[in-house]
């Protein structure tokens, strides 16, 4: 006799571990279908903000990774803005205000997360690619490519931004929406002092180039093209040699001696959430259900949020006996409450930056001035721990007011205004203080 799983998952990255590890640890039959063999490797920033981080000690991983000296905690690091201006705090050891940021290699974390999920009861299942889900008699049947079947009450398509199950489902009917890339440099090759700094250079944005070092002092080099922005995810390769290779800032910070440990590869990003993520006894999580910030491409903390949610309600739905659309229907409200309602405000803010790149040389003036405190609310903002809309309360709406006044009184506002070209009218060179952390003016 074949097992009946309560729930298959199928996809082991941080969405589809952390579902089935609190659907394991609270007891449900759970069968986690990955198509890889762990330890497998997934095209990241590899940058973990703090509601992930949360979730991560809540199952016992951090404490693991950081024992063993895999974490790189993002203490001393910034932002370059459109015209070159720069902020890069000192590493000033742990604030309490700060929001806690991570480098931590997903070929090491996604694994940990899945084992753990395997550790409270989840039968983990490697190479098992899905091809096919059909739901008969209130019972799915999901085959793999080599012919294994495995039945489950309900299912869980957490299998990343192409969403191949999300589509098959009829949900979810467009393909990815953009794009980033990543490329390894060899740690002791170059001169990156920081821990994560963003920059946005005028090609790129609403997007932006990121750097994030590890552990080991490995960087991580992103670039991560956003929707609103004038370059479509089709030129993101050829912006990455003819523009992200030569940029002035990248160049001083990876020096001549630079080793890279990999060409850059590209991977898609479904950004802005799908309008349906749920249907009859199914659930869409992570990058299945686009669950990614349209301003930061950074979805994991996300996924794994949802992913929390979805086991909640589904531990609900269960003791309900109810698992039609209607009653997770209440899973889509809750990810949209708690995230969601955020993304049209970051896809705007997009469109602003691209359009009025001088928000963010104002945002660049602010924490010049401000230091620690805007950047801590900006970072907040920023990666979730706080909702976008923080950026017209007071605290931050003040300084970045005075910051573009003083801006457009000195340069004159029309210079920053973003031509019908890429290049706007005032060009880009960084200011050299990017490299070290800067002394309030
Ligand atoms: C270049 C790049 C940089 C990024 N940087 C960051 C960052 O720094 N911080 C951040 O928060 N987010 C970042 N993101 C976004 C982040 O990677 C995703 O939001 C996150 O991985 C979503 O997790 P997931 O579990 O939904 O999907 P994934 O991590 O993609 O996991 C999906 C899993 O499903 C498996 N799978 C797929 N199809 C099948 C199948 N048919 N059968 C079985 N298994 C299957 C895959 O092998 C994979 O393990 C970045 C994205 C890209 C592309």
């Amino acid at each position: 006799m074949q097992p009946v799983y309560d729930v298959v998952v199928v996809g082991a990255g941080p969405a589809g571990a952390t579902v089935a590890y609190f659907l394991a640890a609270g007891g449900k039959r759970v069968a986690l279908l990955e198509k890889a063999t762990f330890p497998r490797d997934k095209r990241c920033g590899d940058a973990w903000c703090e509601p992930a981080l949360d979730i991560l000690e809540e199952m016992g991983v951090i404490q693991e990774l950081d024992s063993e000296g895999l974490v790189q905690w993002v203490r001393a690091g910034g932002l370059v803005s459109p015209s070159g201006l720069s902020f890069t705090s000192p590493d000033e050891g742990e604030r309490e205000s700060a929001p806690r940021v991570a480098a931590i290699r997903r070929m090491v974390c996604d694994e940990r997360i899945a084992r753990a999920a395997h550790h409270v009861g989840a039968e983990l299942i490697e190479r098992a690619s899905v091809t096919d889900v059909t739901l008969s008699d209130d019972l799915w049947t999901v085959r793999c490519k080599d012919g294994r079947r495995f039945l489950g009450r309900c299912l869980i398509a957490a299998d990343g931004a192409k969403s191949k199950i999300a589509r098959a489902l009829g949900v979810v009917t467009t393909g990815a929406n953009s794009v980033a890339s990543r490329q390894y440099i060899k740690g002791g090759t170059h001169n990156f002092t920081s821990d994560g700094v963003l920059l946005y250079p005028p090609y790129v944005l609403p997007g932006y180039v990121a750097l994030f070092r590890h552990s080991n002092d490995d960087i991580d080099l992103g670039c991560y093209l956003l929707p609103g922005g004038r370059v479509p995810p089709t030129q993101l390769k050829s912006l990455l040699s003819a523009e992200v290779a030569k940029d002035p800032y990248v160049r001083e910070v990876l020096g001549d001696h630079a080793e890279p440990l990999e060409r850059p590869g590209l991977s898609p990003l479904r950004l802005g959430g799908e309008p349906r993520t749920h249907g009859e006894r199914f659930i869409l999580l992570g990058d299945a259900a686009g669950q990614t910030d349209p301003l930061t491409g950074e979805g994991i903390h996300t996924a794994m949020i949802a992913a929390k949610i979805a086991a909640r309600v589904l531990h609900e739905a269960f003791d309900e006996g109810d698992l039609s659309a209607r009653r997770l229907s209440a899973y889509h409200r809750a990810w949209m409450k708690e995230f969601g309602r955020d993304f049209p405000i970051s896809a705007a803010a997009g469109r602003a930056i691209n359009r009025f790149p001088i928000l963010l040389d104002t945002a660049a003036v602010a924490a010049q001035r401000h230091g620690a405190s805007f950047m801590d609310n900006f970072g907040a903002a920023m990666t979730g721990v706080k909702p976008k809309s923080l950026f017209l309360s007071p605290r931050m709406a003040v300084p970045l007011g005075a910051a573009l006044l003083g801006l457009i009184r000195s340069r004159g506002a029309t210079a920053y205004r973003a031509g019908p070209r890429a290049e706007p009218a005032h060009g880009y060179s960084f200011a050299h203080n990017a490299l070290r952390s800067d002394a309030r003016p």
